[in-house]
């Protein structure tokens, strides 16, 4: 058992949030590089002109040159062992990337220093909020013109609500970038040009009670200015409390230039000695601690037709207690089949690992016999409980589906229902209508393009797809009469998800408060559990 503990205890998994550009891709490959995952930079897929090692699964990834689905990578550094989980990010943005921050134990957060907080970052934290993990924050590109740092800071509290503690305080940005300030140790680690491209450890650390020396290597004028800017975080900043930042409610804040290979190595030191191991996970019989109970874990993900050849569906599940073995019967709780996982995968950064064995905290991939749902829970034969399962996730853009050959309906059923069972889109109809007219609701657009693309190629179902104009969903949680009754705006449609829970969608945010106004006891929620 104690090998067990061991080896959960050194798990960390976590997700990169940030929005476009912000440098999630080059974070990553420097994370890969210092832990000598890979040995050159440039090969995590990324850009169109990138390699594509890890996900060039679906035919149209490879057509648009980008990855529409996600995975983790799994590398060990300063006696940790670290999942990270790769979420999309660009035009691929979908449910996926909502849903890999359910498997997460923690988050970093990547902000580019030149823009502060944008819009994909903000939508990306208040899932982190919602589940209270704790969030690392990584101001990047600081060898280009920042922002004040004392702005940056104030932007990531007002915009996201939470406290922002600087674990090192940068010395000017762009061509002024001099060096990073250790508030801990109180000395200043100078960056320099010409240590462009090399790996970091370099010696080159100056206490700021040597005064003559730090002005030496910033110049005095830089001195002058950290001087100042130190007494007064050190006087207003918030104090550190590791407490506060494992319940959510305080981000440690770091600055760097991932490009440049600065600031990296402290960030993901500092981080991974922060960041949790597994923890104990909700389920319906309780918590379910990670150390002492056997083998469980639920699928956050399920990845359609990756080798076209087989037509095998992957499901991605995070282990949440216990140690899996390759050898050994598991319970697929809800469909009560017990069985061994057929090919259990690692996903590695230009290859699939088989696993003998794996350990909370953990991802894996295991060919799906079809009977398999995000949300499903697997655990040893004798166990009875389930975990909780993963929100339905707001779609923010609507489109009528109408299939060309009124002759195949029952094809075009058929898949249209299968993809939306995969989570990749959500299905809906007009309140009292059949399947004929559907309306489909995606989280990022990319996944209209998906649907159209495998109907045609997997169900050989021609589709249009109309785009309507709604942006904002409310699911209907509390309504005392029929929701005929409620009384709308112009811009406010009726539908029903497949279960036949009614939902109200809006072009306007602002028509939810005015319906919410005008119909006394609705409840609207923005999930769906
Ligand atoms: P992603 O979209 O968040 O994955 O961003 P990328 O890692 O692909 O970076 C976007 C662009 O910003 C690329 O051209 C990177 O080379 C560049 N970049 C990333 N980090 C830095 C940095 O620290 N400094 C500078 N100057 N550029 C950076």
């Amino acid at each position: 058992m104690s090998d067990i503990r061991e080896e959960i205890e050194k798990r960390r998994t976590f997700a990169i949030i940030s929005h476009p550009d912000a440098g999630k891709t080059t974070l990553t490959e420097k994370f890969l590089l210092y832990s000598g995952t890979i040995n050159t930079a440039g090969s995590v897929k990324g850009k169109a002109t990138a390699k594509h090692a890890v996900s060039d699964w679906m035919e149209i990834e490879k057509q648009r040159g980008i990855s529409v689905t996600s995975s983790a990578l799994q590398f060990e550094y300063d006696g940790c062992v670290a999942n990270l989980l790769d979420t999309p990010g660009h035009q691929d943005f979908s449910e996926d990337t909502y849903r890999t921050l359910m498997a997460a134990d923690s988050a970093v957060m990547v902000i580019d220093g030149g823009k502060g907080v944008e819009p994909q970052t903000r939508k990306l934290f208040k899932v982190c909020a919602m589940r209270h993990i704790p969030i690392f924050t990584f101001i990047n590109k600081m060898d280009r013109d920042a922002l004040d740092t004392f702005d940056i800071l104030d932007d990531i509290e007002k915009n996201l609500g939470v406290a922002t503690c600087p674990v090192n305080w940068p010395i000017g940005s762009g061509k002024n970038f001099r060096g990073i300030y250790d508030r801990q140790l109180k000395d200043v680690l100078t960056y320099s040009e010409t240590l462009k491209g090399t790996k970091e450890g370099v010696e080159n650390r100056i206490p700021v009670s040597d005064r003559s020396a730090l002005s030496s290597a910033i110049g005095e004028e830089a001195t002058e200015k950290l001087m100042g800017e130190v007494e007064l975080i050190d006087g207003a900043a918030e104090s550190f409390d590791l407490e506060e930042v494992k319940a959510g409610m305080l981000t440690p804040v770091f600055f760097g230039s991932a490009l440049q290979n600065f600031g990296v190595e402290i960030f993901m030191h500092e981080f991974l000695k922060m960041a949790p191991a597994p923890e104990a996970r909700k389920s319906d019989m309780g918590l379910i601690d990670p150390y002492s109970s056997d083998f469980s874990a639920f699928v956050f993900k399920i990845q359609a037709n990756m080798n076209k050849a087989h037509r095998d569906r992957i499901a991605f599940m995070r282990i949440c207690s216990g140690k899996f073995r390759s050898d050994m019967n598991v319970k697929h709780v809800q469909s009560g089949r017990v069985a061994r996982l057929s090919q259990p995968q690692q996903i590695m950064a230009d290859d699939r690992k088989t696993l003998d064995e794996a350990y909370a905290g953990d991802i894996m991939g295991v060919i799906d016999p079809g009977i398999y749902a995000i949300g499903d829970t697997f655990c040893m034969p004798k166990d009875k409980y389930q975990y909780e399962g993963i929100p339905t996730f707001a779609p923010e853009h609507f489109a009528r589906v109408r299939q060309v050959d009124t002759m195949k309906r029952e094809k075009f059923v058929k898949g249209i229902t299968q993809i939306a069972q995969e989570g990749a889109i959500q299905i809906f109809r007009e309140i009292g209508t059949g399947m004929e007219e559907i309306i489909c609701g995606v989280v990022g657009v990319l996944q209209f393009d998906v649907l159209k693309f495998r109907l045609e190629n997997e169900y050989n179902v021609e589709i249009i797809l109309e785009q309507l104009p709604y942006e904002h969903i409310r699911w209907v949680k509390e309504w005392n009469g029929d929701v005929k009754e409620i009384v709308g705006t112009s811009d406010m449609k009726r539908i029903e998800d497949l279960k036949g829970n009614p939902l109200l969608i809006f072009v306007n945010e602002w028509s939810v408060g005015m319906v919410l106004d005008r119909n006394k006891g609705l409840e609207l929620a923005e999930f769906s559990r």
